[in-house]
């Protein structure tokens, strides 16, 4: 089955009882049993719940991964992902990354003992000596959160397998219609659902899709122990969301591509960030693991100072001040203080991440009207 079918069949059939074509929302906790112990395979919705297998099955297809294991969020997943590590394991993971998932390993699982380290992965030959003895994880986002540099999936896992370290791949600004990290050897993809594959702005919910069942065992064993489970209803909201994901993403890629060479002739802007460009340091890693080159572009302004970019942010109409990505709907944002803001400041302008740098989620609305808005902002 070819990607655009996957969306709309995996793991999808006509309700048994009834012949609905859409998988129904199972909104029940409990299911009767007709002696102790016999049943149809449910028994307790934090253990099983059929709206739910129907996604698992269709997402575990979408990254052509063995099986997947839902999440209450992006945040919940990997929260059941750092719960298979003990006191003194390492997660060395990329330094640009979701302020979310950095504040999750800093200020949660340092707690509990883990230790977590923050490196510039786009030179994957740098990463030998960073390995430590205690390092368990290697936890991958590319393109990168906000700068969108690109980490070679391939030679990455290549480098982390031969010293026995496993690999969890955030696939969430790619999208599984991009880029699929469990097809270049990664052990484990992650995904904020919530993003580009539920892509409607209606719904928080993660997941992780793995191909290896000892991997699967564990996560599911968390996944019921821990209860982090998504209702039945945003599990059906997400099916219907994924039944568009390629043609969504494709459109959104089409439209980036254009604002990003339109932000590049802009005079107000010094700085365009997009793996497309071919002078971008990573262009031909993207062009090989990569469809297209994503939805998200980044600028930062001629005019350096947060007031600027204060300007240009409140002066848009189509797209919108917000956190969050991957929707229909064009999003803007800052995100030195909105999704970065829990990453310390000295931190964040290492990666380049200054005070000026805007972020947009291009969505797929007519590109035309998409261009006008940010001209009319950024001349304001
Ligand atoms: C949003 C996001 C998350 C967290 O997901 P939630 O669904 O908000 O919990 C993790 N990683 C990336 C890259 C994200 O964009």
């Amino acid at each position: 089955m070819k990607f655009g079918t996957k969306v709309i069949h995996a793991g999808i059939r006509p309700d048994p009882a009834t012949g609905a074509i859409m998988t129904p929302i199972f909104q029940t906790s409990t299911y009767v049993q007709n002696a102790p112990g016999d049943h149809k395979g449910y028994e307790y919705a934090r253990t099983q719940n059929p709206t739910r297998s129907a996604l698992e099955e269709n997402l575990a297809a979408l990254e052509n991964g063995k099986e997947a294991i839902c999440f209450s969020s992006g945040l919940a997943a990997m929260d059941a992902i750092l719960k298979m590590y003990k006191p003194g394991d390492e997660i060395l993971s990329t330094n640009d990354l979701y302020g979310g998932s950095y504040r999750l390993i800093t200020k949660v699982f340092e707690n509990f003992g883990l230790k977590g380290r923050f490196i510039d992965m786009s030179s994957p030959e740098d990463l030998i000596e960073q390995i430590s003895s205690s390092t368990k994880l290697l936890w991958i986002e590319t393109p990168t959160n906000p700068m969108l540099s690109i980490v070679d999936i391939k030679r990455v896992v290549e480098l982390a397998h031969a010293k026995g370290i496993k690999v969890c791949v955030d696939n969430t600004f790619a999208s599984p219609y991009l880029q699929q990290p469990l097809n270049l050897g990664a052990d484990m993809v992650l995904h904020s659902a919530t993003k580009f594959i539920n892509g409607h702005s209606d719904v928080i919910h993660g997941c992780v899709i793995v191909n290896d069942k000892e991997i699967a065992d564990q996560l599911r064993f968390i996944q019921n122990a821990a209860g982090a489970v998504p209702g039945p209803m945003d599990c059906f909201l997400v099916l219907r969301g994924i039944k568009t994901l390629h043609l969504r993403v494709q459109r959104a890629c089409e439209n980036a591509e254009k604002i990003a060479h339109f932000l590049k002739s802009c005079d107000a802007v010094s700085k365009v960030f997009w793996p497309g460009f071919e002078d971008h340091p990573n262009h031909t890693v993207a062009r090989d693991q990569m469809k297209m080159f994503g939805a998200m572009v980044s600028f930062d302004l001629k005019n350096n100072s947060s007031a600027s970019a204060n300007k240009m942010l409140s002066g848009t109409n189509y797209f919108a001040l917000a956190e969050s990505l991957g929707g229909v709907e064009s999003l803007i944002g800052h995100p030195a203080s909105m999704t970065h803001a829990s990453i310390p400041k000295e931190e964040r302008l290492k990666v380049g991440l200054t005070d000026s740098l805007i972020r947009l989620s291009v969505g797929i609305e007519d590109v035309d009207d998409l261009i006008s808005d940010l001209d009319q902002a950024l001349s304001n």
